[in-house]
């Protein structure tokens, strides 16, 4: 599968370097406003082939997208001082306006997986401007927020986080919600699980756990000013289920025509996702609490797309 990323920056190499270790594509190509930089990244990323998988990694101006089955978008501009952040989201839009239609030139139907933050309202931009498929479009969302849930839960167990099954639901950032009342280890409710390993998930506990996922990476921005490892390998997950058709659960943002009264607005749920995109949505069942968190964390996207007429 040929996958192209659109800006080499930090996610974007993580993103190009997890496809190449796990070898969830075969051809890479990246592509980024400085030639330089995707040049040097797309060579750094070849020297580790030969410890992995057989992938051809090469740089490239939009042209070399042609034939790309699945577009990364992962370029992105940083805040100016001072610059509030609907500023910042317009200059972001209006970087997409000239990314997409590029993009578009060269690939023919391509899956467009975006990365750019924020990504909620950054999915709404790519969906409107690329007028592809719904499913085809569509944003890493809370993928890694809901891999910080799952490793914070099984370390509080002294478990796998490959047995915790739970989500963290709507926008990828401060009004997210982690899905408590419905998570599950194994195939029991958490509190059984948790009372059995006398590991109970008291209010102390659940306020750590919410707070380790909610802040984790501004904390991890502080200590080295981005986040760039785990979004990479969320994002080569994302391609390897799409390579093989899995029909993988994951949290992922989607422009989604209605959720608790709110109309047209992208945010993360449960999607299934294979060889065309996403294929269905799986609606969680939850409590009064975070239906109503759900419900705000809604809004909140849906006033900020409105402010940017989507
Ligand atoms: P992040 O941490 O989100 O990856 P970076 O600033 O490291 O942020 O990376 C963003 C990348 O996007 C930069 O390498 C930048 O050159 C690239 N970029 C910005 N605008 C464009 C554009 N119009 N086309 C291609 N790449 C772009």
């Amino acid at each position: 599968m040929k996958v192209g990323i659109v800006g080499a920056g930090m996610v974007g190499s993580a993103a190009g370097y997890a496809l190449a270790l796990t070898g969830a594509a075969s051809r890479i190509v990246l592509v980024d406003r400085s030639e330089a930089l995707a040049l040097a990244q797309a060579q750094d990323i070849a020297h580790a082939v030969p410890f992995a998988s057989a992938v051809a990694v090469e740089a490239g101006g939009y042209e070399a997208l042609a034939g790309a089955d699945v577009v990364i978008l992962a370029a992105g501009v940083g805040q100016k001082p001072g610059e509030s952040r609907l500023a910042l989201l317009e200059r972001n839009a209006a970087v997409f306006e000239d990314v997409i239609a590029a993009v578009l030139r060269a690939a023919v139907d391509p899956i467009l997986l975006v990365a750019t933050n924020p990504v909620d309202v950054m999915t709404h931009v790519t969906a409107k401007l690329a007028g592809l498929a719904p499913g085809r479009v569509f944003g890493s969302g809370t993928i890694l927020d809901t891999a910080r849930f799952r490793s914070l839960v099984a370390h509080h167990l002294g478990l796998a986080p490959q047995s915790i099954h739970g989500y963290v639901l709507g926008e990828h950032g401060d009004s997210e919600v982690l899905g408590w009342s419905g998570a599950r280890v194994g195939s029991e409710p958490l509190a059984s699980v948790a009372a059995q390993l006398g590991c109970a998930i008291t209010a102390d506990v659940r306020a750590r756990i919410d707070d380790g996922v909610r802040r984790a990476a501004y904390r991890i921005i502080e200590g080295k000013g981005a986040t760039n490892y785990g979004i990479g390998a969320g994002l080569a997950r994302i391609v390897q289920a799409i390579g093989r058709d899995e029909g993988a659960v994951m949290s992922l943002s989607l422009v989604t025509p209605e959720l608790a009264g709110v109309q047209n607005v992208a945010l993360s749920l449960p999607r299934v996702v294979g060889a065309q995109g996403i294929r269905s949505t799986l609606m969680p069942t939850l409590d009064a609490d975070e239906i109503a968190a759900l419900t705000a964390s809604a809004r909140m996207l849906r006033d900020t797309s409105d402010a940017l007429g989507l």
